[in-house]
């Protein structure tokens, strides 16, 4: 029989660290290596294509095992965070051979999504924002904090708003209760769960104040029982933090609490379709940011992704953004230029707060605050908000002041290797680096003496790393070594000594090195934490430098494109001349430029022609350009007035969803079921092809409602394409609803598309020209041209017949609608509105629906 096999105290140390995070991979620090044991071994081996190899037993079974080198760390870490995965790093605290076991090892930090602060794991242009919900009695909260830059906000949220708000923080991670019971989307999969009561009020309100220092919530606005599900947010938020962190950070800014109406609201599907930051088959580019962010600096690019995703709903603020463009449509070159040079402070702040700024971070920090305060702005350059801007910069003088006299002009890479702290900052650093500086005069002179003393021509003094001092000597010369110089080391050709008086002087010398080293991390540290005294004033100067470099990229693309500024208006009105696309025309060789007019009186415009006419090209722009006069940029148009908007919804494009298991037809209709429960009259509708994604006639029969529906109850301002030439009667009977199309030319078979925006229905679809453009064969072109002919001829005799809806009785009772005000209806039109009024909508089969529509429309007087 076999002993039982006993489990290692090494073993039995990393499972009790291993049962505090179940869910995370551990990697175990072993001299210069991070190991990863059991199931985390196998994952990450897979992950990670590292060798998957096995060490001891644990319950009979080969305990598997892989590792990292601990210097090579970081490129891993930043892999498997990409890859959606939290680290727990465990470091050696004790000293080895301290105790009988292991050494001590404990958790340092757990490295998440949503919470890394090392430059190596971080992409710089993304903002990081780790994001908790939670949820008090029946009411929503969203939280959100951001690593980088100290944001720290929060926002009641009704439930099935949700993703939106999460749409327009793009986080990198989630908190979320146990059992939460919502639906996330896309976002589902980006979330760690939390239990229950690590997202509760009271927690919560302790971690707040504990983290404030405060004794009640009043000073942040959020005393009041209607933020208990914000303030249980935020504080699980904190509390999460605190766990995966080494030091609490301190620079997460008061938190505040968003108002639903600060910005305009768009919804997720909305903000994907509009391309603002990524395209619709997810990629960087080209998008309005990547047309729009000429930044000079990642902090830069960080904001104007911030900016472009929460366009602002106050005028007056507005008008402080477009006044400063104005400013710097003349200076921008200058601008940029100036902050070319300018490292990322907001994430050094955030390494200082957390206690991980190394030393190219304040030699950096050192440069950038210098050439911050010394900016010689323009004298014609000026507006109330580069005015406030500017006079934050000079006030990082004290602190450049102080790293110049600190840190040295280049420092070392890894504060390890010294290096790092200037002369002249400490004298004891100065007496100790004096030691090692002047061993080299010490060593010559011994040289030559040595030489002198013993006429030996191949003496020579030298150093290195395993064998310290000695002296050399070649093997012919060395039966000739004074007595008094004791063998080190015998090499092939030569032999090493060393002296007492060169011991005696290595002794010195590398005590004097071990001294500095720890001085310069003692001088160093002593230094990050005087700099977490000025996070506030750090985190201002990098705000005050990332608006100036949006502001002089948004002055940037509008000087070299002639953009206008907008006339912001405050009733619902859109009056663009001549306006473009912000990105497709950038890649087009040609782009037409289209008028748009929409107001109180000329609310819906259906927009007709052939497909690849550009009616989503100009609806989109329609969109861009009212979010880019909100977000307080110029427009690309010849003119433009527009009125302040408070939503933006797209119904655009037809996709599955297939990870949320939904069909087309689904997503449209519950995507257009949202626009019609929440768009006001100032919201932006852009509709396009609705009903696309079912039957003829139940798309048209929906398409038709939707729009009449948004007519009268919703009352938006809407962009309405549609291939339902149907629809283009609907000017008819609502006075604000007007006809615009795209144009083209058929020149034979052929067709051009001039891309031209005109008033009126498109006069014809031209598919089967774009078929042949787009390489149908020709014996397929041929057989749909026949079929056309055939279907445009069978509905020209279906409708000579149609007279049948006078003979149709319907059983059920009339019933009128009081709420119809059809006074204002004309004649013509009323023996449709009666038939409609004693419909029962809900006793039809579809295909009795069917055949009322036909009746209906027979019923309409004849163009
Ligand atoms: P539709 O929605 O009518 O099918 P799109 O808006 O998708 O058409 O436009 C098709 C293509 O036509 C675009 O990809 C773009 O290259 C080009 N286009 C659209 N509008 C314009 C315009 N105003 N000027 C020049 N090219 C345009």
């Amino acid at each position: 029989m076999s002993a039982k096999p006993t489990v290692s105290p090494m073993m039995l140390q990393y499972l009790s660290l291993k049962q505090h995070h179940p869910d995370k991979l551990m990697f175990y620090r072993m001299g210069d290596f991070y190991e990863l044991f059991f199931d985390d071994a196998s994952k990450a081996a897979q992950l990670l294509d590292i060798t998957l190899t096995s060490r001891g037993q644990y319950e009979g079974e080969p305990i598997k095992m892989a590792g990292v080198p601990f210097h090579a760390a970081e490129q891993y870490l930043a892999k498997l965070v990409k890859l959606g995965e939290s680290v727990a790093i465990v470091e050696q605290v004790g000293e080895v051979g301290a105790s009988k076991g292991p050494v001590e090892r404990k958790v340092v930090r757990v490295v998440t999504p949503g919470t890394l602060t090392d430059s190596a794991l971080l992409d710089d242009k993304d903002s990081n924002r780790i994001v908790a919900i939670a949820k008090h009695k029946k009411a929503w909260a969203v939280a959100w904090a951001s690593l980088q830059s100290g944001e720290f906000r929060c926002q009641l949220c009704a439930a099935d708003h949700i993703v939106h708000v999460l749409g327009r923080l793009e986080p990198a991670e989630i908190l979320i209760a146990d059992g939460h019971g919502l639906d996330l989307g896309v976002f589902a999969k980006i979330t760690t769960r939390l239990h229950a009561w690590q997202v509760e009020a009271d927690a919560g309100r302790g971690q707040i104040l504990r983290y404030y220092q405060i004794q009640d919530l009043h000073g942040l606005g959020l005393e009041d029982e209607a933020y208990l599900p914000a303030v249980a947010a935020a504080g699980a938020l904190l509390n999460y933090i605190q766990m995966t962190q080494s030091q609490m950070p301190q620079h997460l800014e008061a938190l505040q609490c968003e108002s639903h109406s600060q910005y305009i609201q768009i919804d997720a599907a909305s903000r994907r379709n509009l391309e603002i930051s990524q395209t619709l088959s997810g990629k960087a580019a080209p998008t309005l940011l990547s047309r729009m962010d000429v930044c000079a600096t990642h902090m830069g690019s960080r904001l104007l992704h911030q900016w472009l995703h929460q366009p602002l709903t106050h005028k007056a603020e507005i008008v402080l953004r477009q006044q400063a463009v104005v400013a710097l449509l003349a200076h921008y070159t200058w601008l940029q230029d100036a902050f070319k040079p300018i490292a990322d402070i907001e994430r050094i702040t955030a390494r200082i707060a957390v206690g991980s700024a190394r030393p190219r971070d304040l030699a950096g920090l050192r440069d950038s605050l210098s050439v911050l305060a010394h900016l010689a702005w323009p004298e014609k350059c000026t507006s109330e908000l580069l005015t406030n801007l500017q006079t934050v910069l000079p006030q990082g003088l004290a602190i450049a002041a102080r790293l110049q006299a600190a840190i040295l002009p280049e420092p070392a890479v890894w504060l390890r290797d010294g290096g790092v702290i200037n002369d002249g900052f400490d004298a004891h650093l100065d007496d100790l680096r004096h030691v090692q500086n002047h061993g080299d005069e010490f060593l010559q002179a011994l040289e030559a003496r040595e030489r002198e003393r013993t006429g030996l021509s191949t003496l020579k003094v030298e150093f290195n790393r395993v064998h310290g001092f000695y002296i050399e000597l070649s093997k012919a010369q060395a039966e000739s070594a004074p007595s008094d110089y004791q063998r080190r080391q015998t090499l092939k050709n030569v032999e090493r000594y060393i002296t007492p008086e060169l011991k005696s002087f290595e002794d010195k010398v590398l005590t004097a090195q071990d001294q500095a080293l720890a001085l310069e991390k003692k001088l160093f540290d002593a230094l990050v934490l005087e700099l977490q005294d000025a996070l506030s004033l750090l985190q201002q100067l990098a705000k005050a430098t990332a608006t100036l470099d949006v502001l002089a990229s948004l002055a940037a693309v509008a000087a070299q494109d002639g953009w206008v500024v907008p006339q912001l208006l405050d009733f619902p009105c859109i009056d663009i001349q001549q306006g473009r696309h912000p990105v497709v025309a950038a890649q087009v060789t040609q782009f037409i430029a289209n008028d748009a007019q929409l107001d109180s009186k000329r609310r819906l415009m259906l927009l007709t022609g052939p497909n690849m006419g550009g009616k989503s090209t100009f609806m989109r722009q329609t969109a861009l350009l009212v979010l880019l006069a909100h977000v307080g940029s110029l427009v690309p148009a010849q003119s433009a007035r527009i009125g302040m908007v408070d939503q933006i919804f797209t119904r655009i494009g037809a996709s599955d969803d297939l990870a949320g298991n939904r069909s087309t037809f689904m997503v449209e209709m519950s995507e257009s079921a949202y626009i019609l429960n929440h768009a006001t009259e100032k919201s932006l509708v852009l509709m396009d092809e609705v009903g696309r994604g079912t039957s003829t006639f139940d798309g048209l029969a929906l398409a038709q409602s939707i729009a009449e529906y948004l007519l009268q109850k919703n009352k938006s301002l809407t962009l309405f394409a549609t291939h339902y030439f149907e629809l283009t009667k609907l000017p008819e009977r609502f006075q604000d609803a007007f006809n615009m199309h795209l144009n083209a030319l058929e020149q034979g078979q052929d067709i051009v598309f001039l891309h031209q925006v005109q008033a009126g229905p498109a006069s014809k679809s031209y598919g089967v020209a774009v078929a042949k453009l787009a390489g149908l064969p020709n014996k397929a072109l041929h057989s749909a041209q026949q079929y056309l002919q055939q279907l445009e001829q069978q509905q020209r005799e279906q409708q000579a017949q149609l007279g049948l809806f006078q003979e149709w009785e319907p059983d059920a009772q009339i019933t009128v609608d009081e709420h119809v005000d059809t006074t204002c209806i004309p004649n013509e039109y009323l023996a449709c509105i009666e038939a409609l009024q004693q419909l029962q909508a809900d006793e039809l089969t579809p295909k009795a629906a069917l055949d009322v529509i036909y009746q209906l429309q027979a019923l309409l007087p004849q163009a």
